[in-house]
């Protein structure tokens, strides 16, 4: 098979493996937004993946996402970006041109800058917080005592904090990735109550543990390998 048709079945296979998940947890599966994450590929095979149905993409590195969004091959295609990876305040300016939703926001700082880009475009930006779930040292995020303060300063800049993003540890189980998928929705529910902010998104799966997070709740699911598998 042709490197086009086996994305295409990868495709079909991940959307129906999802629509099953939510059905399974007794969700909605149009409330499931399915991010395909192409930072294993070049431009020219994720394009094969927009020409295959799926436009909402994901990158974790920010030169990456505006070289593709840029490229020949990309730059006409009805593509929805998303940056899960951590970013540079240096690099925000360019990659917000194409117009990313950023899920990796991981200190105040950082959600400072965006603000500052925000009042320069003079528009409101939606952003999703990354919270550390697992407490290891190597992974991305903010513990829950950051959460909170950044929530409160987003009040005053034109940044609109949408959700929580998480990833699961390395190497765990699924039952234990979905007991951190279920801890991220409780953190979630009660910094709603504490802020009044809905967060109504939680961006947390990838390949491996879509069906767990989906299961909790993920009205986001990042996957990539399975997208890819066998080209
Ligand atoms: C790479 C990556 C994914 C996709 O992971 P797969 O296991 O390949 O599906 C999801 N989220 C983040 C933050 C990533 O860096």
């Amino acid at each position: 098979m042709d490197r086009q048709s086996i994305i295409r079945d990868n495709w079909e296979c991940v959307r129906s493996d999802v629509r099953n998940a939510a059905q399974a947890a007794g969700r909605d599966p149009d409330q499931i937004k399915i991010i395909g994450v192409t930072k294993y590929v070049d431009a020219e095979t994720t394009r094969m993946l927009v020409d295959a149905g799926c436009s909402v993409l994901g990158e974790n590195r920010p030169q990456v996402l505006w070289q593709k969004a840029e490229s020949d091959e990309l730059a006409d295609a009805p593509v929805q970006w998303h940056m899960i990876g951590h970013v540079q305040r240096n690099k925000l300016r360019r990659m917000l041109r194409h117009q990313a939703t950023i899920h990796s926001v991981d200190s105040q700082r950082l959600l400072g800058a965006i603000g500052d880009e925000a009042v320069a475009r003079d528009e409101t930006i939606d952003v999703l917080l990354e919270v550390n779930i697992s407490g290891e040292e190597a992974k991305t995020g903010m513990p829950e005592s950051e959460l909170l303060k950044c929530i409160e300063s987003a009040e005053s800049i034109p940044v609109n904090p949408i959700g929580l993003m998480a990833m699961a540890g390395w190497g765990t189980t699924g039952d234990e990735a979905r007991g951190q998928f279920a801890k991220v929705r409780e953190l979630r529910d009660q910094l709603t109550a504490k802020t009044g902010l809905a967060l109504s998104h939680l961006s947390m799966g990838m390949s491996g543990d879509f069906r767990e997070a989906i299961a909790e709740g993920a009205t986001m699911v990042r996957i990539g390998s399975r997208l890819f598998e066998g080209i």
